[in-house]
Order: structure tokens, then C-alpha cells, then sequence
């Protein structure tokens, strides 16, 4: 007979501390056991930062047990599987948990297997990510000195999709400052139709991407990275019909055209500054020279996990935990909830959508507690990615589902969140980092 939590929360990262602070703070006496072995606690959003040499690594860090909050029980061990038939999760060490109530909270992971030649090119050769180790990221920065600076992201869904553009724009004012423009391509090649899908984002983000020449490559697949010849190799994917022909193929590549920028809402093309890098092909493969190569890997929701009942089984989810994509319950068990990385909800995976989705699996909960039904459905997709275009200058997208814009209310009382500023800056730098550790991980509902 194994232990029982009125409340079990799998994953101590953003959504696990999130729902455990704010379940705490609305009901001192609720019996809750958070699982998550990890002794520290990141805050990931500035990998961005620590990889562009804006912050150390060490301030993105803090000890987890400051943040479990007083009177959970924490349990330092990894889950292995969930029976939800039996309200039950099974720990690695084959010790059994039962619950009335389940979290999942257990993230996405990263999978660096999940291309050919990436794990053994990763870490050494150039090829570095933000995502697992934003340091040498960094180190790879300060040693540039000029060829191909190449970013890519995987075509599997990753958290914070703006994050392999948001190093690439640092690069790009690195690269200018540095005055290695003339013999440098900043190349983005991505399996996307277009750099972003919202506007007025998109239009403010196309003049960064002028700003810094940088060259675009869209529907392009990364399939392998040759670590020691250091080419990334493509396939090319059909662009769906009526994309934006905002797609810069090899031939206007030839005739040196970069893209078009808005001015008084009138687009104009720009030239290439220098002449255009070299693609090169062989068989179905296209092939780019790097001298430094930036990309997200590609990610999933746990192995282990999607094997459980609580995971879609089959079709374009499938492996992610399948919730409501309003009240975040469970589509298959009443008293189980998803939060953050590892659901299927269609938005971008982010800690400001997890802001939005916490109070409403804390409501949720609640109400079934109290002999009610989970009918709080106001989770609207909001999720938000604050774009770094510059050392001093950042962008807020916010969007909900269908890539509807949204806004704060209050921060679009004092900003156009939409252009890229400096108080923007300021917010990402140090008001974010602020507001993560001392109030959203707190419990503070705002
Ligand atoms: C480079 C980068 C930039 C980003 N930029 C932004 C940004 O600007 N803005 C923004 O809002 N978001 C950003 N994000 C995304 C944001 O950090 C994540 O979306 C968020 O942290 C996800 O929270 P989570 O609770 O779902 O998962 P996590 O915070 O990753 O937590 C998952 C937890 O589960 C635990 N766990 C995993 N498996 C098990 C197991 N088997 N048993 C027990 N515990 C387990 C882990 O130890 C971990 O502590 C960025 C992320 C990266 C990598």
C-alpha cells in the first residue's frame, strides 16, 4: 500500500510551483505532494539572454526548495508511469502514489536524437542551442568572425517558438557591431511559411530581419548535421497554396533580393548587402556550410509518458497530454489536469501562457472538490512571447487561439507593445525575471 495525496502534482518547473502556490493560497489546509527529483529550479526565458552574454547563468538559477510552497509535501523522485484508472502514479523507484485529484506538469522533452548526426555534433563543432546550453552559445558568439551564422528550428512543435529568432536578431547586432557584415551570412532556414503569424508583429519583425540582411529560407526541413564537414542538410517541404509569398527561394536568392520591408505601408524590396551563400545539392538533400549553426531541438512530451493513458493515442497530437483547451481537465479522466509544456493545447508553449492556464485548473479543482462541476472554461489560448530584437529593444507578441492578437490591458495602456522599444527591454531584463520568482511563483494570481 503506497501513499496517498489529496492532490499529486507531476514536475516542479513553472506550471507544477504555479498551481501547487496559488491551490495553497486559496486553501491553507489541502493535502498536495509535488513529484520533481530536479534540486534547482530555471528560469528559462533568459537562455536567450545568458546565450547572447546579456546575463550569467548562474542569476537564471535558484534552489527548487524555495519554492515548493510551505506545507506540500515534496517528493525528490521521477515518475515512471500513471495508471488513472487507479488514480495512481508509479515512481522510477516502483513506489506507488494515489490521488484524488492529478497535475501533470512534466514539461516538454528535448530530443536531441531526434535528428541525424545532432547529438554527436552538439556541443563542439559550432552547433550550439539556447535551449540545452545557452553558455556555449555564448562562447561561439565571441569567437565568430565572420562566414555562415546559420538558425533553424525542428518541424515538430517546440516551447517558445520565437526563441531561435530572438538569438539570431542578437547575432545580427553582434555581427554589426563587430562590422563583420561584409563577410557574414545570417542565414534563418526554417520548415515555417513565414517569421511570424501574427500581426503587427510580423511586419515589425520583417525590418529586423532587413535591419540585419538576413537571409530567409523557408520550408526547409533540417534532417541532418554533418558535425565534422559542418553542413546542415534540408529538404525542402511543399509550401501550402496560398502561403505569403513572402518566401525567398533560390532564384530571387540569385538576383540578390533578401525580402521586402514596410515603409508607409508600402512594401519595397531590399538588395543583399553581399553576395548570396551557397546552397548546394545532392539527391533530395539541400545543403548549407555553417560556421556557427543555432537550433531548437527537436521536442516531445516525455517518452514514458505518452504511453500512459492520459496522452493522445493517435493523430497530430499524439504523445501530448490531451486536455480541454478551455478548462485544461482531462478529455479522458474528470479528475486529472494538464498545465504547460506537455499539453496538447494549440497555442505556443510558454510561461505567460501557463500564467493564464493556472488559475483555471486551480478553480477547476476546486469546484470538483466541492461537489461541482470543472466549468471554469476561461482559458482562451492567451500565450505570449516576448521577441529581443537588440540588446535594448524587444517586441511583446501576445495572441490567444487562431493567432488572435491580444493585449494587457495595462501594459498596452503605456506601450505599443507591438513595436519594439526600450521599456519593452527593460520588462524582459529585469520586470519578467521579477515577476516569475517573487509573484507568479508565489501564488499571485494577476
Ligand atoms: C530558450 C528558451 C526561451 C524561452 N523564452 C520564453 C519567454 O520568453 N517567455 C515565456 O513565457 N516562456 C519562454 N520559454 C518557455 C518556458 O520556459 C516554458 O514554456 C515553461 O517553463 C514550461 O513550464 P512547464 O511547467 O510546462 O515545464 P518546466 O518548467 O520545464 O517543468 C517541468 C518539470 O517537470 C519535471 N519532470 C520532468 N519529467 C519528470 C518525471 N518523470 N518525474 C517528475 N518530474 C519530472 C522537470 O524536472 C521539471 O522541473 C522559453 C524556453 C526556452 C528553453
Amino acid at each position: 500500500m503506497g501513499l496517498h495525496h489529496q492532490i499529486v502534482i507531476i514536475g516542479g518547473g513553472t506550471g507544477g510551483i504555479m498551481v501547487a502556490a496559488q491551490l495553497k493560497k486559496a486553501k491553507k489546509g489541502l493535502d498536495i505532494a509535488i513529484i520533481d527529483p530536479t534540486e534547482t529550479h530555471y528560469y528559462q526565458p533568459a537562455n536567450t539572454l545568458v546565450g547572447a552574454g546579456l546575463m550569467d547563468y548562474e542569476d537564471t538559477q535558484r534552489p527548487e526548495k524555495n519554492f515548493i510552497p510551505s506545507g506540500v509535501s515534496w517528493i525528490k523522485e521521477k515518475v515512471a508511469d500513471i495508471q488513472p484508472d487507479d488514480n495512481e502514479v508509479i515512481l522510477e523507484s516502483g513506489d506507488k502514489l494515489t490521488y484524488d485529484y492529478l497535475v501533470n506538469a512534466t514539461g516538454i522533452q528535448i530530443n536531441l536524437d531526434g535528428i541525424k548526426g545532432l547529438k554527436e555534433a552538439f556541443g563542439k563543432n559550432g552547433v550550439c542551442s539556447n535551449y540545452v546550453d545557452p553558455e556555449y552559445t555564448w562562447e561561439l558568439m565571441q569567437k565568430f568572425k565572420g562566414g555562415n551564422a546559420l538558425f533553424t528550428q525542428p518541424a515538430s512543435p517546440i516551447k517558445c517558438p520565437g526563441a531561435p529568432q530572438k538569438i539570431m536578431y542578437l547575432m545580427g547586432d553582434r555581427i554589426a557591431k563587430d562590422q563583420l557584415e561584409e563577410h557574414t551570412n545570417i542565414i534563418f532556414a526554417t520548415p515555417g511559411t513565414m517569421i511570424f503569424g501574427v500581426q503587427p508583429f510580423k511586419d515589425e519583425l520583417e525590418n529586423y530581419l532587413v535591419k540585419y540582411h538576413i537571409k530567409q529560407r523557408y520550408g526547409y526541413k533540417l534532417v541532418e548535421i554533418n558535425g565534422e564537414k559542418k553542413e546542415a542538410h534540408y529538404v525542402r517541404l511543399e509550401l501550402p497554396n496560398g502561403s505569403d509569398n513572402y518566401v525567398v527561394n533560390d532564384e530571387r536568392n540569385a538576383a540578390g533580393c533578401i525580402g521586402q520591408v514596410w515603409e508607409d505601408g508600402v512594401r519595397r524590396e531590399v538588395q543583399e548587402v553581399n553576395s548570396p551563400f551557397k546552397m548546394t545539392k545532392e539527391g533530395t538533400h539541400y545543403i548549407i556550410k555553417y560556421d556557427m549553426l543555432h537550433l531548437a531541438p527537436p521536442q516531445s512530451a516525455p517518452t514514458w509518458f505518452q504511453k500512459t493513458k492520459l496522452a493522445n493515442q493517435d493523430g497530430p497530437n499524439k504523445g501530448w497530454m490531451a486536455v480541454d483547451k478551455h478548462s485544461m481537465q482531462s478529455t479522458k479522466y474528470p479528475n486529472v489536469f494538464g498545465v504547460g509544456d506537455v499539453t496538447d493545447l494549440p497555442t505556443a508553449r510558454t510561461g505567460a501562457a501557463i500564467r493564464k492556464q493556472a488559475p483555471v485548473v486551480v478553480k477547476n479543482i476546486l469546484s470538483l472538490m466541492g461537489g461541482e462541476e470543472a466549468d471554469c472554461k476561461e482559458y482562451n489560448g492567451y500565450s505570449s512571447c516576448p521577441l529581443v530584437v537588440s540588446p535594448n529593444k524587444m517586441l511583446l507578441a501576445e495572441f490567444g487561439y487562431d493567432g488572435v492578437r491580444m493585449s494587457d490591458p495595462l501594459l498596452s495602456k503605456f506601450f505599443n507593445t507591438g513595436k519594439a522599444s526600450y521599456p519593452m527591454w527593460i520588462l524582459k531584463r529585469h520586470g519578467l525575471p521579477f515577476m516569475y520568482w517573487n509573484l507568479m511563483l508565489k501564488g499571485y494570481n494577476f
